[in-house]
C-alpha cells in the first residue's frame, strides 16, 4: 500500500513528522545569522548527545564519510592500527585504512560473536615501543547486531597512549556512549541512525588528545580536513556549504531528544531490544547474538528449515514492513530487525505479528501463533 511503508531497518531509520516538516521550509544562507544560532543550538546539543566537552563537527557526509574524517586527520603513512573485525564495519575500517597507506593488524572474532576486549590488552601491552597508533572499534556492529565492550577496550588504550577511535554509527542514541568518561578520543557517527533524521550529516567527535594527533598528521586530507570544520565552528559555521535544512531537521530531532532525555531514550531501547529478542525465542527463531551481547539498536534472526528472505519477502510484501538482510556470507541466512531512533512499542509489536502471520503461511516448525507477541508485550510491560 502506497505511503505506508515502515523500516525496521537498521537505516534509513523512521523520521518524525516535525522533523520532516522542518526539511520542507526554504534554506537560508549559511554565512547568515540566522544559520549562525541554529549551528550554535545543534552543536551543542551534539555535545550533550555525546556526554562530552570535546568538538562535535558537523560534514555532509554519510557514516562513512564521519568515520573515514575520523580516521585519516590523526595518522600518517605508515602507521601501524589496530583494527575490530567482527562484522561488515569492522571489515570496512581496515580497507579505509589500507587505501591510506596505513599498515593493518585486525583483532577478529567470527561474525555474530563479540571481539574479545582480553586481545586488545595483549596487543597493546605487547607493543612497548608504541607503535600502534590507533585503536579502530565499532561499538555496535550492524551486519550482525553485536554489541562490542567499547568501554572496557578504551580502557586498554588509555594505558598504551594510542588513540581511541569508535565507530558509534548505531550505538549514538541507542545506548549511553559516554565519549568524556570512556576517554574516547574519536566518535563517528551518521544522521539516518539514531539520529531520527535523513541520511545526510556525518558528526565526529574530535578529544583534545586527538587533536594534539592532528597537528602532526600527514595523510592528505581537503574536504575532510577536520581542522577546516573546527576553525569554522568557532565562528558558528561551516567551511563548506551544509545541507542548511538537514541543519533545521537536526535542530528539531535534538530538541525531541532533550525533551525525552538520554536516560529515557536508552531505556526504550533496551526495552525494545529485550522485546524483540524474547520474541523471537519464543517463536523459535534463533539470534544471532548471545544474551548479554545483542546491540539495542538491531537484533540480527538465523531461522532454521525455512529461508531468512522468504519471511523477509512476506513482511515486506504482505504488511509494508521493510527488514533487512544479512550481508556478506550471511546475506539469504539472517535477517535483521532495526529498532532504532523514532521506533515506539506498537511499532514492536506490529513487526512481531507480522513476523508472526509470515511464519503461520510458511507452516514453521514448532511455532505457536501468539507466542511472540506474548512475550513481547511482556517484556516490554516489565519496562
Ligand atoms: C550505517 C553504518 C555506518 C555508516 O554507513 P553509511 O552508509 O556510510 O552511512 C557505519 N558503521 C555502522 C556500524 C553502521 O551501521
Amino acid at each position: 500500500m502506497d505511503d505506508k511503508l515502515m523500516l525496521m531497518i537498521p537505516g534509513p531509520t523512521p523520521v518524525p513528522e516535525q522533523v520532516l516538516l522542518a526539511l520542507a521550509k526554504h534554506p537560508i544562507g549559511h554565512r547568515s545569522g540566522d544559520f549562525s544560532q541554529i549551528m550554535a543550538e545543534v552543536v551543542d546539543g551534539l555535545k550533550w548527545l555525546h556526554q562530552t566537552q570535546n568538538d562535535v563537527l558537523i560534514l555532509a557526509a554519510s557514516g562513512t564519510g564521519a568515520m573515514e574524517a575520523g580516521i585519516i586527520n590523526f595518522l600518517s603513512p605508515g602507521d601501524r592500527v589496530l583494527v575490530g573485525s567482527n562484522g561488515k564495519f569492522g571489515e570496512r575500517w581496515a580497507e579505509v585504512c589500507q587505501a591510506y597507506g596505513l599498515t593493518v593488524e585486525s583483532v577478529t572474532a567470527e561474525w555474530g560473536k563479540p571481539l574479545d576486549p582480553e586481545q586488545f590488552r595483549t596487543a597493546l601491552e605487547a607493543d612497548t615501543a608504541q607503535q600502534i597508533k590507533a585503536v579502530i572499534v565499532t561499538h555496535s556492529e550492524t551486519s550482525t547486531g553485536v554489541l562490542n565492550d567499547l568501554q572496557t577496550i578504551s580502557s586498554f588504550v588509555k594505558g598504551h597512549g594510542a588513540l581511541m577511535i569508535a565507530d558509534a554509527v548505531t550505538s549514538l542514541g541507542a545506548t549511553s556512549v559516554p565519549m568524556d568518561e570512556w576517554n574516547l578520543d574519536v566518535v563517528g557517527s551518521g544522521s539516518q541512525k539514531g539520529f531520527m533524521l535523513p541520511p545526510g550529516l556525518g558528526f565526529v567527535a574530535v578529544s583534545p588528545k586527538a587533536w594534539a594527533a592532528y597537528a602532526h598528521a600527514k595523510l592528505p586530507r581537503y574536504y575532510l580536513d577536520l581542522g577546516k570544520y573546527r576553525k569554522d565552528a568557532a565562528k558558528n559555521t561551516t567551511p563548506f556549504t551544509p545541507p542548511v535544512n538537514m541543519f533545521f531537521a537536526l535542530q528539531v530531532a535534538l530538541k525531541m531528544m532533550r525533551a525525552e532525555g538520554l536516560e529515557n531514550i536508552f531505556a526504550r531501547h533496551q526495552r525494545q531490544m529485550n522485546a524483540t529478542r524474547a520474541a523471537m525465542k519464543a517463536m523459535g527463531l534463533p539470534l544471532l547474538a548471545a544474551d548479554g551481547y545483542g546491540s539495542p539498536a538491531i537484533t540480527a534472526v538465523a531461522p532454521i528449515n525455512v529461508e531468512a528472505e522468504k519471511i523477509r519477502s512476506i513482511v515486506r510484501k504482505r504488511f509494508d514492513i521493510a527488514m533487512a538482510g544479512g550481508q556478506d556470507h550471511l546475506s539469504g541466512k539472517i535477517f535483521r530487525v532495526g529498532h532504532l531512533g523514532f521506533v515506539s512499542d506498537r511499532d514492536i509489536l506490529t513487526a512481531i505479528s507480522a513476523l508472526e502471520a509470515a511464519l503461520q503461511e510458511l507452516s514453521y516448525e514448532g511455532f505457536v501463533p501468539g507466542t511472540g507477541v506474548t512475550a513481547a508485550a511482556k517484556a516490554l510491560a516489565a519496562g
